[in-house]
């Protein structure tokens, strides 16, 4: 019986003792084996000559075109390195516009006469691998008669080892084109930002006459996740096939009380993080923080900030390690950005910001020269922002995500940028001319000794907003925990180029003392974009009101937040800076749109086989049963019970009616109903079966209820 699982798995997990804690494992163990993974400098230095070690560290660290004449002996001394881990194969690793990862093995096996066989790799296997693209999402950029698609080693995210039980496997990331050149992933537009966003940066600290340094782009990406018992996981069809729940009735206690946000993580749990941050060590992917997040049984794990590059292939690894500990330790990771109604949802935190050698430029410098670079950097960025506010949303649509944004709990769909007290003074004051208390009470001069030295920024904490200034980075709360960060990034990279570029073009048409140039500069720049600086709470209700006044647009769900990808003039600022063309452009819209509306006809053909198959019988069981027991009291003349016995009947017989209209209603959608049709009537269905679940028989209820998914584990 179904119900008898449901009790089985709260036994499960009841039956569990927490492991005692250890206290034999060293404390530096972990240092022995940081990195041990990755075919990083280390190994480089030892499994190459001089020569050539040296001439791979210089793309790696320096982003020097790569000589090609070294790819043979860098194949074969990786080679060494890997067979030494136990890897029997190698792959080429790369992230297809699924937003997932891609890998197909290749053994190093080779055969050189009956019965004898070699392992080999070599330049050729290692620098580009030819994969058939036909079944991998192109959006139209590779016709159908041309299914070659092409892998081509990134040297600048190290090789790294996967281990499994019976092996390993030598990844090496790479980026994965059509046969045309066309990108079928997120790596390749991510590379081409970077050199554009490079070039500009470069061009701008020229004209603050800075010494020539390396700009370098970071992440730092924030991984929000739920885990449940893999018990129940597995008694959840929605679960298993969409990622989140697609019924389930409120509990009485989910976060009311805040209870669980940075308490004491549970010793399950706990041996969990420590056995991912253990993993993820080995890759050398500094795994920082870890906390018990908002919602019952969601958590957080945060990496230090690296290269954007490194920083997006490692967030992709820490998303395939969360899920992979997490099955070794009976527990499932949900990495969808909306796997409960009702608790809050999981996002991807993008910490972003741009060095320049060693100096952040969204820091506040010592001296008035570094400040104006500060503030004509932030400048350039809110321009960006404001300018390009639409693009920017697009990289955070998805069908996931519409549950999360704007509400209430997620920054709401409009692109804003919150400054903090202390620099939206400093930003008024440029406006205005006139000083203010924030401030520091004196007037803002830019580039000239009068210009308070900003302190450090202490910004205050302000959730509600999607593209906030916290101290020396921006970061960027919109997009979803399950999505690849190389979109957003990509996007932001752009469009800040854009605007480096046209403030360095304004820059160089100066006439007279550059400081008073550049105050007139940032101040007129302001005045046109200081509407996409916001305050205030982005969760009220007055927001969007405020919003649509300032002009601010506001792109609701999926479908209305990917339309900027065929508008004519983003596709013509990608094009500009070589990072996407109109066509990929128009690919990537067409890949959204359909990746949008699959998931949603997925989700409603479940939620429909749910209801029919899963649910229905038992309420029908439970009402016919209790209609016998009505008309054996009323033969058998009983003065009590029939009241009670009638009102539950009456109510599981209206609640069964109800089932069978709505699942109706629903099967029509699927078949030809719009998007927003089959979404009503998904929340429809989905009302009157959470309805039903407080009423039937909770020993017979065949779903995990949201009260033993989010606590029992
Ligand atoms: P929060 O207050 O949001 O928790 P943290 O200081 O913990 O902020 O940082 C969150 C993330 O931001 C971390 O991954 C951190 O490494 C990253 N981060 C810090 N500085 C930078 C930077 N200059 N560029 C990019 N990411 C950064
Ligand atoms: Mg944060």
């Amino acid at each position: 019986m179904k119900a008898n699982n449901r009790v089985h798995a709260i036994n499960a997990v009841a039956a569990r003792l927490p492991e005692a804690p250890a206290t034999s494992i060293p404390a530096d163990e972990s240092l022995k084996t940081y990195g041990i993974d990755v075919f990083g400098e280390k190994m480089i230095r030892q499994y190459l000559t001089k020569k050539t070690a040296e001439k791979l560290l210089a793309v790696v660290n320096d982003y020097k075109p790569l000589d090609a004449s070294i790819a043979d002996e860098v194949a074969e001394g990786m080679k060494k390195w890997a067979l030494a881990q136990g890897a029997t194969h190698f792959t080429h690793w790369f992230q297809p516009l699924t937003g997932g990862t891609a890998e197909k093995h290749d053994s190093f096996v080779e055969n050189v006469g009956p019965g004898k066989a070699i392992q080999k790799f070599s330049g050729k296997n290692l620098i580009g691998g030819e994969a058939d693209a036909s079944s991998f999402p192109s959006g139209g950029l590779r016709s159908t008669f041309e299914a070659r698609g092409f892998t081509a080693w990134d040297p600048t995210s190290p090789a790294f080892i996967k281990r499994h039980a019976n092996g390993a496997t030598l990844c090496i990331p790479t980026a994965f084109c059509s046969y045309t050149g066309a990108a079928l992933d997120s790596k390749t537009p991510l590379l081409r930002s970077l050199q554009a966003l490079t070039a500009s940066t470069e061009r701008l600290m020229a004209l603050f006459h800075q010494k020539k340094a390396h700009v370098s782009v970071t992440l730092g990406a924030e991984q929000e996740y739920f885990l449940i018992d893999r018990g129940f996981y597995m008694m959840r069809p929605d679960l298993l096939q969409t990622g989140r729940t697609v019924f389930g009735a409120a509990p009485a206690k989910h976060q009311q009380l805040d209870d669980h946000y940075f308490g004491a993580i549970r010793p399950r749990v706990l041996k969990f993080m420590a056995e991912v941050d253990q993993q993820l060590w080995r890759l050398g992917i500094p795994a920082k923080t870890r906390h018990n997040e908002v919602a019952p049984a969601q958590f957080e794990l945060a990496p230090i900030f690296e290269d954007l590059n490194l920083a997006v292939d490692h967030n992709m690894l820490i998303m395939e390690v969360l899920r992979r500990t997490a099955e070794r330790n009976g527990l499932e990771c949900l990495l969808h950005e909306k796997p409960f109604r009702g608790v809050n949802g999981s996002g991807k935190h993008c910490n972003w910001s741009i060095a320049y050698g060693n100096r952040n430029l969204l820091e506040p410098g010592s001296n008035p020269k570094e400040n104006a670079i500060f503030l004509t950097v932030l400048t350039a960025i809110i321009r960006a922002v404001d300018l390009h506010a639409d693009i920017l949303r697009t990289t955070t649509a998805s069908a996931g995500n519409d549950h999360r944004l704007g509400a209430n709990e997620a920054p709401p769909a409009i692109i804003s940028v919150y400054l903090g007290d202390q620099l939206s003074a400093v930003f008024q004051e440029l406006d205005t001319g006139k000083a203010t208390a924030g401030g520091g009470g004196r007037k803002i001069k830019v580039g000239v000794s009068t210009l308070p030295i900003l302190p450090p920024v202490t910004t205050d904490r302000n959730r509600t907003s999607p593209f906030a200034f916290t101290g020396n980075k921006f970061e960027f709360r919109a997009p979803g925990s399950s999505q690849n960060c190389a979109m957003p990034e990509m996007v932001l990279n752009t469009i800040v180029a854009e605007s480096m570029d046209f403030i360095s073009g304004e820059i160089a048409k100066f006439k007279g003392d550059f400081n008073v140039c550049l105050q007139k500069l940032l101040q007129r720049l302001i005045r046109a974009h200081k509407r996409v600086i916001f305050s205030g709470d982005g969760y009220s209700a007055e927001w969007p009101a405020e919003a649509a006044r300032r002009g601010l647009p506001n792109l609701p769900d999926t479908m209305a937040a990917i339309a900027p990808l065929k508008d004519k003039a983003n596709q013509e600022l990608f094009a500009k800076y070589g990072v996407l063309a109109p066509q990929e452009m128009e690919s990537r819209w067409e890949i959204a749109q359909e990746d949008y509306h699959r998931r949603l006809r997925i989700e409603g053909s479940v939620a429909l086989e749910i209801a029919r198959s899963m649910v229905r019988p038992v309420v029908a069981d439970e009402f016919s049963k209790l209609a016998t027991a009505l008309s054996v009291a009323a033969k058998d003349g009983f003065k009590v019970g029939r009241t009670g016995l009638k009102a539950l009947a009456l109510k599981l017989g209206a609640g069964l009616d109800d089932l069978h209209v709505k699942c109706e209603k629903l099967d029509k959608s699927l078949a030809k109903g719009s998007h927003q049709e089959q979404i009503e009537a998904m929340n429809a269905l989905r009302h009157t079966v959470d309805a039903l679940e407080y009423l039937v028989d909770d020993s017979r209820w065949p779903l995990p209820k949201y009260r033993e998914m989010l606590f029992i584990y």
